[in-house]
């Protein structure tokens, strides 16, 4: 099919919730994309995240391929092999103590909302199932976690959301004392807020977070969707913030490109779901956690650290072009937020540089870029090398 074949037969056919860009994805090799013409686009934004090993890899296709010969889907009343031994590297690099798999970032948001309810429900009884977030934060978009993310556009529409959700200013101590009370079971938080514009919360104020749900016994929720998973340059963002959630979701990067989630809950938190009160069909695929394996087996200690080197370089790289347009960056590892100067529309300069070939988001006001991990000095070049060219 050519671009044109394809966007045509999906605007008929899929119903039209995104707002698309107008290019039709082929395929790609590394941190590159070809679209169905030929057209060739360097790629700073992995499918928001995902694919953290890029494209055209072959261990990971391998290992999905093998699997999948062997066995794609058995029940959870069943055991299956890759999915145990993902969970055990995870806890074993991360110091929680026990997974639940799902398949999508939301459904593991619900899942880390319920283990947090029925914790205090078991310990406290009813009337203490409030949950604090912050404002302009993003948690998903079942009714549930589009009513934890902390922004009034997402409470709209699907009326009636679901009660029990109280929202704080990130980095701020005196709105949290706030937004506090006796019906409080769990913080929930992004480290590093991500749709809502790639906003690093303070170590400090996470710190002081930390103590106060010590002191209250409040859950600490840590939603790492987006920031998990080798995408700031370690593990996981929160050991860079040398707190160990209650309890952790992840999602996006976790099998490099197909859909995986989860949540991971330490000792004190571990046995709270037990049968009968969670579950689902497709959580832990044998196949998906395969791909988890491959990208496990990829994230080594020093290639992380290459993780955060490329991202410093990225950012230096796209200072140094004194664009007109573009203020500051800022943000972790590979994933990357970049200020857009008054007068300038973040939606039409990243549509602009997709057209010239370079892969945006947006986020909040600004910029925002997730490169696949492997991304390469020449690729990333070619990148910075558009925005100069197209921007300037
Ligand atoms: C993307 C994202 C989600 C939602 O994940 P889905 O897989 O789209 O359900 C939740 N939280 C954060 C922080 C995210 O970035």
């Amino acid at each position: 099919m050519t671009s044109e074949e394809v966007k045509s037969l999906t605007g008929q056919y899929i119903m039209n919730t995104y707002s698309r860009f107008p290019v039709a994805i082929d395929h790609g090799q590394g941190a590159t994309l070809f679209d169905f013409d030929g057209r060739e686009y360097i790629d700073f934004t992995s499918g928001i995240g995902v694919n953290s090993l890029g494209y055209g890899n072959h261990p990971w296709a391998e290992a999905i391929a093998g699997q999948a010969k062997r066995l794609g889907h058995a029940s959870n009343l069943f055991y299956t092999e890759t999915p145990a031994r993902l969970a055990e590297i995870l806890c074993k690099r991360t110091g929680e103590s026990r997974i639940f798999f799902a398949n999508g970032g939301g459904e593991a948001n619900e899942g880390m909302i319920k283990l947090a309810r029925k914790y205090s429900f078991d310990k406290y009884g009813l009337g203490r199932s409030t949950i604090i977030t912050l404002k302009n934060s993003f948690h998903g978009r079942t009714i549930t976690t589009l009513k934890a993310t902390g922004q009034d556009v997402f409470h709209n529409f699907f009326f009636p959301f679901t009660e029990g959700f109280r929202y704080a200013e990130a980095n701020g101590l005196e709105s949290l004392d706030a937004a506090s009370g006796s019906d409080v079971c769990a913080v929930m938080l992004e480290l590093i807020q991500g749709e809502g514009g790639v906003l690093p919360l303070d170590k400090p104020y996470v710190t002081a977070v930390k103590k106060l749900c010590a002191e209250r016994d409040w859950l600490l929720l840590i939603d790492e969707v987006q920031t998990g998973v080798g995408r700031t340059g370690s593990l996981f963002a929160f050991q860079q913030y040398d707190i160990l959630p209650d309890v952790v979701s992840f999602a996006k990067g976790i099998a490099g490109g197909l859909p995986m989630s989860g949540i991971m809950a330490n000792e004190k938190c571990m046995d709270v779901l037990v049968p009968g009160t969670h579950a689902t069909t497709f959580g832990g695929n044998p196949v998906c956690a395969a791909a988890g394996l491959v990208v496990q087996e990829a994230l080594s200690d020093e290639f992380l650290a290459g993780v955060s080197k490329k991202g410093e370089y990225l950012r230096r790289e796209i200072e140094a072009l004194s664009l007109p347009c573009l203020g500051k960056t800022r943000g972790m590892g590979l994933m990357i937020g970049i200020d857009v100067k008054d007068g300038y529309s973040n939606k039409e300069l990243a549509g602009t540089l997709i057209n010239s070939g370079l892969l945006v988001l947006t986020a909040g006001s600004g910029l925002r870029l997730l490169p696949p991990l492997i991304i390469s000095k020449e690729e990333m070049d070619k990148g910075v090398a558009i925005m100069k060219k197209t921007l300037s």
